[in-house]
């Protein structure tokens, strides 16, 4: 048995149906991502982080929690990481983006959830999550119906903290939700033992927005046109960025944005001229999730933008770093993520009028509505999305699909239908 399976298995995994999963992700990631033609070098670290995201990385955090260091399992982006680490945690992403573990979950849960939800809680039921057991302390938020009433299921078997997001963005909601990233700091400190000081925050706040800029250093290399990267590359980058240490990642990525600036000036672009500069909008695709990215890809569109959680949702907006005293500093925090426009949020002008500011800072021909079956959210305010983009004349396409393949063939018709009729040439 390899090192990584002896791991596995002091972790209570199912390591014959875990490695059943890695196969199938590692198939699927090489008909999409690893099919790809003319990708940089400094990519390969962004694989690696993926390919070890089951293996090393795992064998890091064990090896971390036997030194006192506990992991806390996240659902979404508005768990503030840098709380996480200044109370000595390390906040992991728990969701899951394979089909392979769907109908581990359809045996227990209603079938007609989101599949980001089916597939985490397939991966934990199906014993094929080294996180799941790792982790000291899952921590849910009240984004969407699905997810709130999940966690009172999950709440009852594994120590649970819910944070309370409020649904508008009002004064009072500003309010309810710094408590809440408040009450997470005490229940981290619970968790861990450490409080929470000023310098270790600030320490944390300047590694996380470091990460920031790098990742919108390498959005704002895919405005070039064409752009040096493919953009199921740049999924590959933001999907590690969920996983991955976030000095290491940030160092590695300043590489990779490096290599592409090179790129930018030898003139060099494994995206053909000429082709039609495509924007993702709406739910993420986590890791092992690279299905509408590829069939816009191949139809031979680029990605030019992602305005989701596994997009710019992710890093825009820096936490400011002026607060010199605790308090401050927290406040700080929690203002930032109230910042995201997740599609939660109600009436949510912010994230129409981003859609269609990033549309003109990206040079976008086209937006691709991407929206995971079931997810309320993101479906209905595609209309609002729809009609703002037609105001500003431009082409948008709603896609709703699950993780499965079943619906391949039919949507690449309709992708490369959406793309043929994208009007201009952006170079
Ligand atoms: S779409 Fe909304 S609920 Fe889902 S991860 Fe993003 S912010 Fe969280
Ligand atoms: S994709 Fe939509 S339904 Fe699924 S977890 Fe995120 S917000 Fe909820």
């Amino acid at each position: 048995m390899s090192e990584h399976n002896t791991v596995l298995q002091e972790l209570g995994l199912n390591v014959e149906l875990h490695d059943e999963v890695l196969k199938y992700v590692d198939r699927t990631f090489q008909q999409t991502v690893g099919a790809q033609q003319g990708r940089p070098e400094g990519i390969s670290y962004f694989d690696h982080v993926l390919h070890e995201s089951h293996g090393g990385r795992v064998a890091e955090l064990v090896k971390q929690k036997k030194n006192g260091k506990k992991t806390v399992g996240t659902f979404c982006i508005y768990v503030p990481e840098e709380l996480a680490m200044a109370a000595n945690t390390v906040p992991v992403a728990l969701c899951g983006g394979t089909q392979f573990s769907v109908p581990h979950a359809e045996k227990m849960f209603p079938r007609d959830i989101c599949p980001l939800i089916k597939s985490t809680l397939g991966l934990a039921f199906s014993k094929t999550c080294p996180y799941g057991p790792l982790k000291s302390m899952a921590v849910g938020e009240t984004t969407c119906d699905a997810k709130k009433k999940t966690w009172e299921i999950l709440a009852g078997k594994v120590n649970f903290h819910v944070m309370e997001l409020p649904q508008k963005k009002d004064p009072l909601d500003v309010e309810l939700w710094r408590n809440a990233v408040r009450e997470f700091q005490t229940k981290l400190e619970g968790l861990s033992g450490t409080r929470v000081d000023s310098a270790g925050l600030g320490e944390a706040i300047r590694v996380m927005n470091n990460k920031r800029r790098a990742l919108q250093k390498l959005a704002d290399l895919r405005e070039a046109s064409p752009p040096p990267v493919s953009g199921l590359d740049a999924l590959v980058v933001m999907q590690a960025a969920l996983s991955d240490e976030p000095v290491r990642f940030t160092a590695a990525l300043n590489r990779l944005n490096a290599e592409l600036v090179q790129r930018r000036e030898d003139g060099f672009s494994p995206v053909a001229n000429g082709a039609k500069r495509v924007m993702i909008a709406g739910c993420p695709s986590v890791m092992g999730n690279w299905k509408v990215h590829s069939l816009v890809e191949q139809s031979g569109a680029v990605i030019v933008h992602d305005e989701s959680c596994t997009g710019s949702r992710y890093f825009e907006h820096l936490i400011d770093e002026t607060a010199t005293d605790l308090a401050g500093q927290v406040n700080a925090v929690a203002d930032r993520y109230m910042k995201i426009n997740c599609a939660c949020f109600t009436p949510n002008k912010e994230r129409i009028d981003s859609v269609v500011q990033k549309v003109k800072e990206y040079n976008v021909q086209g937006v691709v509505q991407y929206v995971l079956q079931t997810c309320h959210g993101y479906n209905i305010e595609a209309m609002r999305i729809e009609a703002a983009l037609k105001a500003a004349n431009v082409p948008s396409l709603k896609i709703v699909t699950d993780y499965s393949e079943e619906d391949a063939g039919q949507l690449r018709t309709r992708i490369e239908a959406f793309v043929e009729q994208l009007g201009g040439s952006a170079s």
